[in-house]
């Protein structure tokens, strides 16, 4: 990645590179995007206790022309990466921008989940919930979103989720990199999880980190902090095929500890 570094350009916020594929194209983000995200990064960064500076954010634009409005961000422990593609991102739409503020927040929660420890060999459904359920957290709390925001978010997670449950297991669809049951499924299960410890995410993933890092596999955490109906319902929610269920029913059913 770091190979393809073409030039960087100070906006008075981070650092903002452009990027060259194999065909020499390289666009500067549309200065849009960059507006919203020098707007929201410090309240947000604020609001997940992270250093304003902490994370250098490179956001990278291809438009290769597709009428497309697609973002492929991703945190390393180093660094903050935005690619954006497609011309979608040329003109500024309320979806574009809450995209860009959603993304933002996510790859900001994996930022504070480095610094809280290591997270290698926690579960995929972990670690994307929990940076899900962080950036929700830190949206609202940053006042980013307002509470209507975060509610038609988490309705749009769970139709995701059911679409998601209605294609196979989870563990089948995790592995095959399905982005609904990767993030919105996974979310969803960290809520429940959340929900049935009465701790916050934040709180939840702490105890959970320092468990791991004393050899406490993460499902004996969970059901020793979320109960042993909470446990259950996780597992069979991630391991049981629902293709033939009501999915929200399913879902329903997971918050409740019923599975
Ligand atoms: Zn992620």
């Amino acid at each position: 990645m770091s190979g393809l570094v073409i030039g960087i350009v100070c906006a008075g916020f981070g650092v903002l590179a452009s990027l060259t594929d194999g065909q020499g194209i390289s666009e500067e983000p549309p200065a849009w995007t960059q507006a919203v995200i020098h707007k929201v990064r410090t309240p947000l960064s604020e609001s997940l206790s992270l250093p304003i500076d902490g994370a250098p954010l490179r956001i990278v634009h291809r438009r290769e022309g597709a009428a497309r409005l697609d973002i492929k961000a991703h945190a390393t422990t180093e660094e903050i990466v935005v690619r954006l593609e497609g011309d979608g991102w040329d003109s500024p739409s309320p979806l574009g921008r809450r995209t860009l503020e959603q993304n933002l927040a996510h790859e900001l929660a994996h930022h504070r989940q480095f610094q809280a420890g290591p997270t290698e060999g926690e579960p995929l459904w972990w670690h994307e919930g929990t940076a899900e359920a962080m950036a929700l957290g830190a949206l609202v709390r940053s006042r980013v979103w307002t509470a209507g925001l975060a509610s038609e978010w988490r309705d749009k997670a769970r139709m995701q989720c059911v679409g998601a449950l209605g294609r196979g297991t989870l563990d089948d669809l995790w592995a095959g990199g399905d982005r609904d049951a990767i993030y919105a499924c996974s979310y969803l299960m960290v809520e429940a999880a959340a929900e049935a410890s009465g701790m916050t995410v934040l709180r939840l993933r702490r105890g959970a980190t320092r468990a791991m890092a004393s050899g406490t596999a993460l499902s004996d955490y969970l059901e020793k902090v979320a109960g042993k109906d909470m446990a259950r319902s996780l597992h069979a929610f991630a391991g049981r095929s629902y293709v033939h269920v009501d999915g929200a029913w399913v879902i329903e059913q997971l918050q409740q500890g019923e599975l």
